[in-house]
Order: structure tokens, then sequence, then C-alpha cells
């Protein structure tokens, strides 16, 4: 490797911080095989903040109704082909009665936009989540809402919120994100961190016109925002969107991104999505291997999984693969922790309206 990606490298490690040229440059000349150093110091970074441990999410996702219709989501409004559900109060809680026997500690409930689910029904969903199931984090991962609504699902006990701000150009995104716009995307990530919510930022990698220079700015708005968990992934074109035809975003560049992040944000949760886990059967090793430090198997019932398309051949697994998946963090050189997996600097702040 060349002294001045090595030099860039050794200084990222010690400031947890690169002004944009030069992640530009990382970006511009790291290869994956040249990467090792790299992602040497991503692990050495992430077991100073978080150990070995691997946190483990169940992920259920309850309803594909939306409301949006974003250029690379087979969920979008006008995807006429995928068939409609909505999972009933009852059956979430009973997926979560599984995740719950199974092990698990946290919960992601992910959806498209769907106002069917008021600041209500979620709210008795959450309470009861919480009154059923002690110990059990809630995360959700529904999109887009008022202040009011994100408070008063915190109120009810939700814990953490995903709400990926998707890109930071913003002339991608008003491309992408039909009748969407970034700033009230950005306003809601700043009103679910003030509102105390452990928030969760981050983008697709590959989608087309995407160049380095982007990714640079990317990795300095994370920087700067400085989220509580940031979750990328590889663009995994759908044949029934706009974007159907281009070319899945790449794994390693994907991996290679998930260690610069770990550098820059030293204490954040940083899973190996679906994404990169569906693309690449080596995924979560992958990733772990590169500073990850959260999984997130997707467990909804099967049928869900299959409806739930946001993209083709999404991996999934069922509640009974947990020793399977202790087997392949242990493998990777990690050791699988059960518990809530929360930030390491932050507990339940009270809600600020
Ligand atoms: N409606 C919720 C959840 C969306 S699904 C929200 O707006 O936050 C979760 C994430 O899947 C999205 O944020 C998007 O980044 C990602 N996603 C959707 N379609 C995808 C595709 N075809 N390839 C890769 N990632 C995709």
């Amino acid at each position: 490797m060349e002294k001045k990606l090595k030099g860039l490298l050794a200084k990222l490690y010690r400031k947890n911080f690169l002004e944009k040229p030069e992640l530009l440059y990382l970006l511009e000349n790291i290869t994956y095989r040249d990467a090792g150093l790299l992602f040497a110091y991503a692990r050495k970074t992430r077991v100073k903040t978080y150990q070995r441990k691997v946190y483990l999410r169940s992920v259920v996702e309850f309803s594909n109704h939306c409301r949006n219709n974003c250029w690379y989501c087979g969920i979008r409004r006008e995807n006429k082909k995928v068939e409609r559900y909505r999972l009933p109060p009852e059956t979430i809680l009973a997926c979560c009665a599984s995740a719950y026997q199974a092990g698990y500690r946290t919960i992601v409930l992910q959806s498209g936009e769907d106002e069917f689910y008021t600041a209500a029904v979620l709210a008795d969903l959450i309470q009861t989540i919480k009154r059923e199931y002690p110990g059990m984090a809630v995360t959700l991962s529904i999109g887009e809402a008022s202040r009011e609504k994100y408070y008063r699902l915190y109120q009810a006990g939700a814990d953490r919120f995903l709400l990926r701000h998707e890109t930071i150009a913003t002339d991608l995104y008003e491309r992408y994100h039909p009748g969407m716009n970034l700033q009230q995307r950005l306003q809601c990530l700043k009103e679910l961190k003030e509102i105390g919510f452990q928030t969760g930022a981050g983008f697709i990698v590959g989608l087309p016109g995407q160049t380095n220079e982007i990714l640079a700015e990317e990795l300095l708005f994370l920087t700067e925002f400085s989220p509580d968990m940031v979750g990328i992934g590889p663009l995994i074109p759908h044949p029934e969107t706009p974007l159907g035809k281009s070319p899945a975003g790449s794994v390693e560049k994907t991996v290679i991104l998930l260690a610069l992040i770990r550098l820059l944000l030293p204490e954040v949760l940083l899973p190996v999505t679906t994404a990169v886990n569906t693309l690449d059967k080596y995924g979560w090793e992958k990733g772990l291997a590169a500073g990850a430090n959260v999984i997130m198997p997707v467990v909804s019932p099967a049928e869900c999984r299959r409806k739930y398309e946001i993209y083709k051949n999404k991996a999934g697994v069922d509640y009974a693969a947990l020793p399977e998946i202790k087997k392949r963090v242990e493998n990777a050189g990690f050791e699988l922790d059960m518990s809530r997996g929360d930030h390491c600097k932050r507990l339940r702040p009270a809600a600020i309206i």
C-alpha cells in the first residue's frame, strides 16, 4: 500500500476525523484487496468501544403498504404487482413473543409509510410489548411522521428509530424520491434525536449518479450529525421499479464504507444490513471484520418476508436459526451478546417535546 494511503489511515485511526479531500482520496484509491490495514484499524476501534460483542436485532416487517414512490424500492406505491398486507397487532405481538422466547432483546418494527398505523395504534402496541416482554428494546423503522407522532411513540416506550436519509445529495434525493425532500427527512432525524430516541441514519450504496465525492459528503454528514446507529447497504435493483435495470451496489465498497464509518464514529452501532447479507453469503463475516457490531436477521413470518419485497430474494431466517448465527459470529472471531445492545453512551433520556 502506498505511503500516502497508510498515512491517512493512521491519521483517521488516531483522530477519528479526516477532511473531505482526504476522505475522497481514500475512497478513490483503496481497493478491497488492499484494505487489510483499514479493516484492522476499524476492528481495533470497535474492540475499544464494544469489545468483540455482536448484538442481534429481530426485524419484523409488519406492513408493506406505502404512500411513497421511491425509485429503488419494490414496495413503492406504484408497484401494482406486490401483494399488500398488514399484520394486525395480535400477530405482531406473536412475532414478538417468538423473538423474546428465542432470546432476542430488540425488536425492530419496520414498514412502509402506512398511515393505517396511527400514533394511537402504535403507542398501544409498544406499551403492550413493553409490559409483556420486559427488557425488550423496541426500534421503529416506519418512515417520516410528525414530531407529535414521534413524541407519542417515544412516550409509549419506543427506544430507537431508524430513518435512513438515503442520500445526502439533494439532486439525487429529489430524483429518487418523488414528492419528498431531503430537508424534511433531515428535519425528522433531528427531531428524533431531540426527542430522545437512539437514532439511526444511513444511505444506499451504488445509487446511479453517486460519485466518490458524494460518498465523502455522506461520511462528513454522518460525522457531523453523529447518529447512534448507521445503516448502509448496497442497492439491489428491483425489476418493478424505475431503477430495475441499474447495476447492483458493490458489497466491497459497502464494507470499505462500514470500516470508514467505524473509524469516524467509534461508538456507533453499526449493522451489517440485510442487503449485504443478501448479495454475499459471507456478508456478515465481511462486515464484522470491517468494524460492524450488529446483525439484524429478518425473522418476520415467511409469508411477510416474501411480500415485504423492497428487493428480490431478501435474506431471512427463522427463530430456530440462532445456534447457527452464533456459530457464524464465533467463527468470525466475535461473540454473540444477547443483551439489548444499546449505544454505549446513551441511556434513555427524558423526552423533550
Ligand atoms: N419506510 C421506512 C422503511 C423503509 S425499508 C423508511 O422510510 O425508513 C428500509 C430501507 O431499505 C430503506 O431505508 C432503504 O434504504 C432500503 N431499501 C429499499 N429498497 C432497497 C433496494 N431496492 N435496495 C437496497 N436497499 C433498499
